[in-house]
């Protein structure tokens, strides 16, 4: 890839549609689901038979209010829905409802990190309401297409970016970012493979240092965040090539083929749209007042980037720790309440990142569902940290064990299980005593500066106790002894 190298940049920005996890639809009570048999979620207002009339779903600006809070957006005091005009089979109406003039959220800013560590806050330039567009199926009948009206009204937000970033791998952070707060923010579930979340990029190239925005191609048609950074790749590779060629870019929209991981001219947009917008005189303007954008930021908690720097700051985690913890708002939370009540903040962490989510994992659990409670985890990691059991049998016998039976205390199934660790001097110091006693030329070669045959006895102890003797104790015991000999 050369649009970091050489003489040229590349200009990305990127419009997602994400759909909102409403029950039903922005604009009629019709359900949402994705996958239902094709016609069953309409009505006469999904189909905009003569003289119906659509009903904004509030729940839907509350979402995207909420998205726009967590970017730092200025949120708009009075909505209005606009009618974008266009025709095409999928869309009844004959028009869109969108918001033209005033996006529910305006500004903000997206931070992100890619992979090779860069670090941007990614300038958004809006964010808005609007319904989707039914689904053209063209692989159901030979000789004609069919049309289903499911997916037909569907509460969406379009984030919309200022032309800022200028690696695809940028792009690809960027809806990493989006997914994640998404779903932190019970917004949506930022399923791409479903269409939940959608993306369409933007990309010109120019001489590095210029300032102009040169013609732009829109991409559409990925299907993963790794299609994304793909297309944006070979189209700036694209660019280049015809620019060297002494050509010029065309402003069009291309498809991605994944395939054959190259773009291809779907239309051109030489003609510009008109879309005749104009405000919906059936829906009245929406105030957003005071009063209401309090209960919204009450409802929205903590967020994720403000999680992550506290659990850096208060519980020293390392950057990565907190992100996978905070990567899931559940396990934020479940980990939130670990460490109140453990100060073992390393191990606890740990532990979540292992244990707990392997667990969650195979039990395909959200982590507020999972059976063990935070304080009952807490209790197991005190007692490893305590020395009482080993990290191992611990995670791997008394974890599981209290998956099954959430109710014991840690303690109770340590013992019930016989795996508490022997730290008693009186009990450990026979022990010692008498594989000492066994091997006297191997105490000779400890006092001679062997000092690895500490790890020997060790190993009798070890094997005398069964494994119960905590390690700490009995390594700090056979030293003992054997410097007193
Ligand atoms: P359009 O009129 O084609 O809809 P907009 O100005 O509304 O274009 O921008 C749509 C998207 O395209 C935005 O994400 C914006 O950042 C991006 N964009 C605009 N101009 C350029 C450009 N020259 N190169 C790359 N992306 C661009
Ligand atoms: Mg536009």
């Amino acid at each position: 890839m050369n649009s970091g190298s050489g003489k040229y940049e590349a200009v990305i920005g990127l419009e997602v549609h994400i759909q909102l996890a409403t029950d039903s639809k922005i604009f009629c009570a019709d359900g949402v689901a994705f996958g239902e048999s094709p016609n069953t979620l309409i009505s006469t207002i999904s189909l905009a038979h003569p003289g119906t009339l659509p009903k904004v779903n509030k729940k839907a600006i509350e979402l995207g209010i909420k998205m726009g809070l967590a970017l730092g957006s200025t949120i708009s005091q009075t909505l209005y829905f606009d009618r974008k005009h266009y025709f095409y089979p999928d869309l009844p109406k004959g028009y869109q409802l969108t918001q033209d003039r005033t996006p529910v959220c305006i500004g903000g800013q997206v931070p992100i990190v890619t992979k090779s560590g860069l670090r941007r806050a990614i300038q958004l330039n809006r964010i808005h309401l609007e319904e989707d567009a039914g689904k053209l199926l063209h692989d159901q009948h030979k000789d004609f297409s069919a049309v289903d009206y499911n997916r037909a009204g569907t509460a969406l937000i379009e984030m919309v970016t200022e032309p800022v970033m200028r690696l695809p791998e940028e792009a690809y952070a960027f809806l990493i970012e989006i997914r994640k707060l998404v779903r932190f923010l019970g917004i949506g579930d930022g399923n791409m493979e479903e269409g939940s979340l959608r993306c369409d990029a933007n990309v010109s190239i120019r001489e590095k240092g210029s300032s102009v925005l040169n013609p732009k191609v829109e991409i559409k048609n990925m299907n993963s965040f790794k299609h994304v950074q793909r297309a944006i790749e070979t189209e700036i590779e694209r660019q280049i090539t015809l620019v060297k060629a002494g050509q010029s870019v065309v402003s069009e929209t291309r498809s991605y083929d994944a395939e054959k991981e190259t773009t291809f001219s779907l239309r051109s947009k030489e003609t510009l749209h008109d879309y005749r917008y104009f405000p919906d005189p059936d829906l009245s303007p929406v105030v957003v007042d005071e009063a209401w954008l309090n209960q919204i930021k009450n409802e929205m908690g903590e967020l994720p980037q403000a999680m992550f720097n506290r659990f850096i700051e208060k519980y020293q985690l390392s950057e990565y720790d907190a992100g996978v913890i905070t990567d899931d708002k559940d396990v934020a939370l479940y980990f939130n309440e670990v460490v109140a009540h453990t100060k073992h903040y390393k191990a606890a962490a740990n532990w979540v990142i292992g244990p707990l989510k392997s667990q969650l994992r195979e039990r395909m659990e959200k982590a507020n569902a999972f059976p063990v409670q935070p304080i009952t985890l807490a209790e197991l990691i005190n007692l490893v940290e305590e020395g009482k059991v080993s990290y191992t049998m611990a995670s791997q016998k008394i974890f599981p064990e209290l998956v099954l039976k959430p109710n014991q205390s840690p303690l109770e199934l340590a013992q019930a299980l016989n795996l508490l660790l022997e730290n008693n001097v009186d009990a450990l110091t026979p022990v010692i005593d008498e594989v000492i006693k066994i091997y006297p030329l191997k105490v000779e070669e400890y006092k001679q500066g062997k000092k690895g045959i500490v790890d020997m006895f060790m190993g009798e102890v070890m094997k005398r106790t069964k494994g119960k003797a905590d390690p700490k104790k009995a390594n700090q015991l056979i030293i003992e002894k054997l410097k007193s000999l």
